[in-house]
């Protein structure tokens, strides 16, 4: 008695938790407790905390004193619920169930029906007068205790129902009599012996302690510890274990078990979503053994138990202010809640939710935006297949859309396949009777997942919802053949390796493959989400564009502008490459002049277009970058060019070996080109500034070009190429008659210009970090080889991870923070952006908006997620 005053509590009844109390108790163990103090139907129980976890990892066993509260505990449940372990008349019998900090689901182990023996079990029987029911849950505990506390592989009791079933030409479970589940109860003991040797055990604290310690152990598991990854979840936290009187859904057509959502979890669609199994037990809903029906059938069925259930959801979810996730179980007509938690969510109805939830006044609208993450405004924008290409074709299967968005990719029938195909680099589409978490691997790699069996609650469906991997279950028409592996449809073969696509919005599967439409399709709700996030933070995020239709898609998808109009990207049309090769390798000036004149036709036009559909917003435009030896033919196309050029191969190649060069990423490009070829810059300019005043006079909307200037690292570099540009610009004003503001920026690449930035600044009215060279060069890596070596570096724990991907915050953030300050501390206004692929990264904006930039700039489809992260990141801080 001494000791249990001395130790720390490691086991809560329900009565002594809350839903504050996740840390401890789990997300299952704190919402049953805060369930239980709601008054709802929530069967007895305690939950052992997730630090008694923690504490047997280290040491392997469970303490004296655990199993000491354990008892304790249980004393105290068998006097609520007035049943008793091992009792023969008024049995009580256990679940066991894992339950972490943060929900995953199906990753750990279960134990029902504990307490059973041989002795129990006949209580049981005669207690509900149901043989058949009292025997099918011994055998169901004796599957799962020899599968998860001892190691027994449940196959091997399937087998030998499978086998049972067929000899006795069973087609359901619901056919086998009394007598069949005796039988089945007594093999099922014969497998456990013969694979480890002893009897099953009877003593239920023997059961007890054995379970605790699987679930304990299951924490650990190899699929617990993908997810956890995958996840970002810490691998120290540990599972709290609940342990909570039975009920039962499998005594007959009045008892039933199923899951429910508040809202539609794959549209975020307002009202009761979800399954349900009459006479069936636990997880069988979510093993997608079964094909379920849909909650709305139990109305007919059981019509009190369904308005009770209706308003226990309700009641749920003004509680908990989210849509939830409901377990529930009938037992002879009488409503139990068995769990609840914040329900998984395709992104498109994470966003639908939280707009309805701050529409209805439940949330703010701070709120709703933090409950997003900048992934999902990226899955939102999964593509759909093209329309046109998709009426040609004719679905094979139907089964129902549990997770939307598209795929194509060749079949393959079991995880391991699927895997090991797409590693080396197939597109996969994993088609399987039913997932279980042991197909975790295939499914994170494969590009859809179909399934013949299971419902939207099923195992595949939720975890590809989580995943946002395209998904198609209950395709009843499939039969997998996993041993020949082949699928029939309709008496027709598909054999692995063949092209189908997914469609996972509308549940339809087809043959061969089906292009994807990139076009963005405009969502009200994700214009919203958008605004809302542009309303709270005056951090603007523009585009790296410069084609109508990515000009278009970035504006929709709330860019102010473009931040990058990279100019080489418009020199690459067939017409104009020639051009540009007549300029580079023109040989005297005047045939220099005649191309110069034919490509600022050609910028103009394009400028003109980008002004115009910029609407006034700004438009950074880069000057030529790349050096000009990209834009020159390959030995294979020299013959042709030369003709085209109308000069001799040989003199072609000679020109070309004279551009050449050993490092040209190191070489003669950015604004160096400009200094030895001002020609270029000045006509770029002067495409610019004409076009700009054209489009005003023809939109009659005010133009401010934005000219930026490549890799600078010298202040004197800058200094000329600037004054040639102004002089440029000043006589093209008098030309014109006419004048417009302008400004003139650099970029920022070069370690050096990080350190003189102070120097830089006094010349330039806007600075933009080109973290991709800049990167580049800290490290000296070549971006366009990285490829190579990045994984090994990774794997070898070198670098955490890509710096092209994600900022180097010790090196490049470095030099950016030195530039940054040395910025600042001129005094002078100069405003200071990203450009780099790191400028659309929801991890290096977090960091870069902590070193004071003021504007970013990415690829179109990343500005919803960039806006995201500058949102919260702005709710944090006034928090
Ligand atoms: C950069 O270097 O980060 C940049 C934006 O320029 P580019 O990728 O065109 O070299
Ligand atoms: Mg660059």
């Amino acid at each position: 008695m001494q000791l249990k005053t001395n130790i720390a509590k490691r086991v809560y009844l329900f009565s002594d938790g809350n839903k504050e109390m996740v840390e401890l108790l789990g997300g299952k163990g704190a919402n049953l407790a805060e369930m239980s103090q709601l008054g709802l139907p929530v069967p007895n129980g305690f939950t052992i905390t997730t630090e008694a976890c923690t504490e047997y990892l280290e040491k392997q066993e469970l303490s004296f004193e655990l199993k000491e509260q354990i008892k304790e505990q249980v004393e105290v449940l068998e006097k609520l619920t007035r049943k008793k372990l091992n009792d023969l008349h008024h049995p009580l019998l256990v679940s066991v169930r894992s339950g972490a900090r943060f929900s995953m689901p199906g990753m750990m182990d279960t134990v029902l029906n504990l307490g059973m023996n041989d002795k129990v079990v006949e209580g049981l029987a005669g207690m509900t007068d149901n043989v058949g029911f009292a025997y099918d849950c011994y055998r169901r505990f004796i599957q799962m205790f020899g599968d998860v506390v001892k190691g027994v592989d449940k196959n091997h009791f399937e087998a030998v129902l499978t086998q049972y079933k067929t000899q006795n030409e069973y087609r359901e479970d619901s056919e086998l009599t009394d007598k069949d589940w005796k039988e089945i109860t007594h093999q099922f003991k014969q497998v456990y012996r013969s694979y480890l040797g002893e009897e099953f055990p009877q003593q239920p604290e023997e059961q007890l302690y054995g379970a605790v310690e699987a679930v304990f152990k299951s924490w650990n598991n190899s699929r617990a510890k993908l997810y956890r990854k995958m996840n970002g979840i810490s691998d120290n936290l540990g599972t709290a274990v609940t342990i909570q009187e039975m009920v039962f859904g499998n005594t007959g057509d009045r008892s039933g078990t199923g899951v429910a959502f508040t809202r539609n979890p794959a549209t975020g669609e307002n009202g009761l979503f979800g399954e349900f199994l009459i006479n069936a037990q636990g997880e069988d809903v979510v093993a997608g053994i079964r094909t379920p029906k849909e909650i709305s059938e139990l109305k007919n069925l059981m019509p009190d138990t369904y308005s009770q259930f209706v308003k226990i959801a309700e009641k749920l979810e003004k509680h908990y202010e989210d849509m939830q996730d409901i377990e529930f179980t009938i037992e002879n007509g009488k409503l139990f809640i068995l769990q609840t938690r914040n329900g998984k969510r395709t992104s498109k109805a994470a966003v639908a939710i939280v707009l309805d939830l701050a529409e209805e006044g439940v949330i703010s609208k701070e709120e709703a935006l933090m409950r997003l993450t900048p992934s999902m405004m990226d899955q939102l924008l999964h593509p759909s297949f093209l329309a046109a290409e998709l009426a040609e074709h004719v679905p094979v299967l139907k089964g129902l859309p549990a997770s939307p968005g598209s795929a194509s990719g060749d079949v393959y029938f079991t995880a391991e396949a699927a895997k090991k195909a797409a590693e080396s680099g197939a597109k996969t589409i994993l088609l399987r009777n039913e997932t279980s978490p042991e197909d975790i691997e295939g499914m994170i790699i494969c590009e859809a997942i179909v399934t013949a069996r299971g419902g939207m609650t099923s195992h595949a469906a939720v975890v590809a919802r989580g995943m946002g991997t395209c998904c198609v279950v209950g395709c009843d028409q499939l039969v997998i053949d996993e041993q020949e592996k082949k699928a029939v449809i309709d008496g027709k073969d598909l054999k692995e390796g063949t092209t189908i696509s997914v469609d996972g919005s509308t549940g339809k599967v087809y043959l061969g493959e089906i292009t994807k439409d990139n076009q963005v399709a405009g969502s009200h709700a994700l214009s919203k989400v958008i605004q809302w996030c542009k309303d709270l933070s005056n951090v603007r995020v523009k585009a790296n564009a410069e084609t109508a239709k990515e000009i278009s898609a970035s504006l929709e998808l709330g860019g102010e502008g473009m931040g990058l109009v990279r100019t080489e990207h418009m020199f690459f049309g067939e017409e104009r490459i020639l051009e540009m090769r007549r300029m580079i390798l023109a040989e005297d000036k005047q045939a220099k002049l005649k191309a110069l004149a034919q490509l600022k036709k050609y910028q103009k036009e394009d400028f003109k277009t980008i002004f115009a559909l910029a609407e006034g917003k700004p438009a950074i435009v880069r000057l030529l970058d790349p050096p000009l030896h990209e834009f020159l033919p390959t030995e294979k196309e020299v013959p042709s060019v030369a003709k085209e050029l109308n000069i001799l191969p040989k003199d072609l190649e000679r020109l070309i070996k004279g551009l050449a060069e050993n490092n040209p990423m190191l070489g003669h490009r950015g604004c160096r080109l400009a200094v030895t070829n001002p020609e270029i810059y000045e006509m770029q300019t002067e495409a610019i500034i004409e076009a700009a005043i054209e489009a005003e006079q023809e939109t009659g909307i005010k133009m401010v070009p934005e000219i930026m200037i490549p890799l600078v690292s010298i202040e004197k570099e800058l200094v000329v190429i600037k004054e040639t540009l102004v002089r440029k610009i000043d006589t093209i004003f008098k030309r014109l008659n006419k004048q417009i503001p302008y400004l003139i920026g650099t970029m920022i690449e070069t370690p050096r210009a990080c350190l003189i930035a102070d120097k830089i600044a006094e010349h330039v009215d806007f600075i933009s970090f080109g973290t991709n060279d800049l990167t580049q060069l800290t490290y000296g890596f070549s971006r366009d080889d990285i490829g190579k070596f990045v994984q090994d570096y990774e794997q070898k724990e070198i670098l955490a991870t890509d710096p092209f991907q994600h900022i180097d915050v010790d090196g490049v953030g470095a030099l950016l923070h030195e530039a940054i300050q040395k910025i600042k501390s001129t005094g002078k206004s100069v405003s200071i952006g990203i450009c780099g692929e790191v400028g659309g990264d929801p991890e290096s904006i977090r960091f870069l908006l902590n070193e004071g930039v003021d504007y970013f700039s990415c690829s179109p489809y990343r500005i919803p997620a960039a806006l995201l992260t500058i949102a919260q990141q702005s709710i944090k801080k006034n928090s």
